[in-house]
């Protein structure tokens, strides 16, 4: 494999281009194991960011893509229709029987953007076009794109590159009473004052249900949800849960906006939905949502990307639920919470270590200092293990598939790590 090209010609993931990290060549991948070109088995701690959570070379998720792509892999969705798209949708309402309609996008980012889209065109239709902000919590991450990225942590999201061109939204504060701690009340003080004053120019209010991934990877009380769709309802906001990251059982239920028993007027989901085999994102809405932007000045919802509804996408998405659904991935994943929390917790005593949170399979040691990606890379990858930490957090969210043996394995090397 030819990586001296690669490190001289193409952008990965935030790296510069003057002095990028070795890149790993990855040959092929079977079950919860990358193969490198050099011949290494990686056991895979990252589901490929929250994706892979049957693994990888699933002969279900196969088949289906190989039945459909003799069918046809895409058509245009503009004035046609075809079964993936309506079988999936059937199933995403089905897991979701608050929602009633689906826009499909290629991309998590999108499927925000089609969010905020949906939020702002809603309150025009409704006559109230100047509500129009969006409000939101620190520590959040919805997306790379240019409204998506107005939602995200303005520090970790380097709002300060592009405040002469971002839309300026209001934040809150991140909620500070964790999933497992004891509820107060005085968590929602601060957000209640921001709605109240600005109740007259905002749209909406978005946030991650329970689990704030990429933007800190916290977990915070559903009472903290629970008051948020309060003032949602309260005050006219439409309220919107990104559960992109954190759907499909890696929170230890479907969406975790569960654990509030919450009903958000809007809803994107992706990342897993195709059992990370092609790109696809998908915003839920009410009918109420459908209606009133339907019944406004545009007669209709001004979004329509080319690849929308890729039949090949859905075909598979529609395999990934299925799977999702036969294998009891919610059973599982409360055992793998028990082992990441059992495992992890020993990382509490060590002096490098700031804390230490796990919820469903998702388990995090925070450091106190920032970690040195380029060695504990090169310290991950040399004991056979894929871990890409990030700032002061080395986190694992395997695929749902991982066998005992394997988390303690991934488990040991973290806590190894975190000792270095
Ligand atoms: C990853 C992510 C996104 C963006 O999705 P992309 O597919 O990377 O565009 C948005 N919101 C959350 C919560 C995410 O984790």
């Amino acid at each position: 494999m030819d990586l001296e090209y690669d490190r001289e010609h193409i952008w990965h993931p935030y790296t510069s281009a003057l002095n990028p990290l070795k890149c790993i060549g990855i040959e092929s991948a079977e079950g919860v194991y990358l193969k490198t070109t050099d011949g290494k088995r990686l056991i895979d701690g990252m589901s490929s960011w929250w994706c892979a959570v049957h693994g990888y070379n699933v002969p279900e998720l196969n088949k289906a893509a190989e039945e459909q792509i003799k069918k046809m892999s895409h058509v245009m969705f503009g004035g046609i229709t075809h079964e993936p798209a309506i079988g999936l949708t059937k199933r995403l309402l089905g897991m979701r029987p608050d929602m009633n309609w689906v826009f499909y996008s290629d991309s998590g980012s999108v499927s925000v953007e089609v969010a905020l889209k949906m939020a702002v065109q809603y309150q025009h239709a409704a006559g109230t076009p100047e509500k129009c902000k969006i409000v939101t919590i620190r520590s959040g991450y919805h997306g790379d794109t240019w409204h998506a990225m107005s939602v995200c942590d303005p520090t970790t999201g380097m709002h300060s590159l592009f405040a002469r061109q971002l839309p300026q939204q209001i934040f809150a504060e991140s909620p500070k009473v964790r999933f497992d701690e004891e509820w107060r009340e005085e968590d929602l003080d601060e957000i209640t004052e921001i709605v109240k004053k600005n109740r007259e120019t905002v749209a909406a209010i978005i946030l991650e249900p329970i689990v704030q991934g990429a933007g800190g990877m916290r977990f915070y009380h559903p009472n903290y949800l629970k008051g948020v769709e309060r003032l949602c309802r309260e005050n006219g906001l439409l309220m919107i849960c990104d559960e992109i990251a954190a759907w499909f059982g890696r929170a230890g239920k479907n969406f975790a906006s569960e654990y509030a028993d919450v009903h958000p007027d809007i809803i994107c989901v992706g990342k897993a939905l195709t059992g990370g085999y092609m790109t696809l994102a998908a915003t839920m809405c009410t009918d109420k949502v459908a209606r009133v932007i339907s019944g406004g000045e545009a007669g209709c919802f001004m979004h329509g990307p080319t690849f929308m509804a890729n039949p090949l996408a859905c075909a598979i998405a529609c395999a990934s639920i299925d799977l999702y659904k036969e294998r009891n991935y919610i059973e599982r994943n409360k055992q793998i919470e028990t082992i990441l929390r059992n495992k992890l917790s020993k990382a509490r005593e060590y002096k490098t270590v700031a804390d230490v949170r796990t919820l469903g399979a998702i388990g995090v040691i925070e450091m106190k200092e920032n970690v040195d990606m380029g060695r504990l890379q090169a310290f991950f990858v040399e004991r056979g293990v894929w871990i890409r930490p990030f700032g002061k957090l080395i986190y694992v969210m395997p695929p749902y598939i991982m066998k005992d043996s394997e988390l303690d394995k991934l488990t040991d090397v973290m806590l190894e790590a975190a000792k270095m």
